[in-house]
């Protein structure tokens, strides 16, 4: 859980030093929140497992963060969509 933390923070700041160097390209915008969001439900979902019980009531906020990013990976773009853009940029082909 820590090393996929330490790895998203580590993109999100390669990532923000591209913008500073107007470099940065959708396709890479989408890897960072495709890797973000996806690690962090995977994390989460760890989180719960390992309560056990208490990971699905109010006793810790676990599911609060799962549903909450359930939502993120809608609005800062689904998995699919995030998958056709970087398809798109390795390929040069367009599967939308
Ligand atoms: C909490 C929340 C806040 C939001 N806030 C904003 C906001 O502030 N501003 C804003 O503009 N929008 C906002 N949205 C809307 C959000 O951007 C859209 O819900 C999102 O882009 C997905 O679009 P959709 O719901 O129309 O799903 P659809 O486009 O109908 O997609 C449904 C499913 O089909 C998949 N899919 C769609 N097209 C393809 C394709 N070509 N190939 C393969 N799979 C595909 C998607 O990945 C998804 O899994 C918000 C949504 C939520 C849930």
């Amino acid at each position: 859980m820590l090393v996929e933390y330490e790895k998203g923070v580590l993109l999100a700041l390669h990532l923000g030093r591209l913008k500073e160097r107007g470099t940065l390209t959708p396709a890479q915008i989408s890897v960072g929140k495709l890797n973000s969001v996806r690690e962090a439900i995977r994390i989460a979902g760890l989180a719960r497992s390992i309560l056990g019980g208490d990971g699905v009531t109010n006793e810790f906020p676990v599911m609060r963060h799962l549903a909450n990013l359930e939502s993120v990976r809608t609005y800062e773009g689904t998995d699919e969509i995030h998958q056709l853009v970087i398809g798109r940029a390795l390929t040069g082909l367009s599967a939308f």
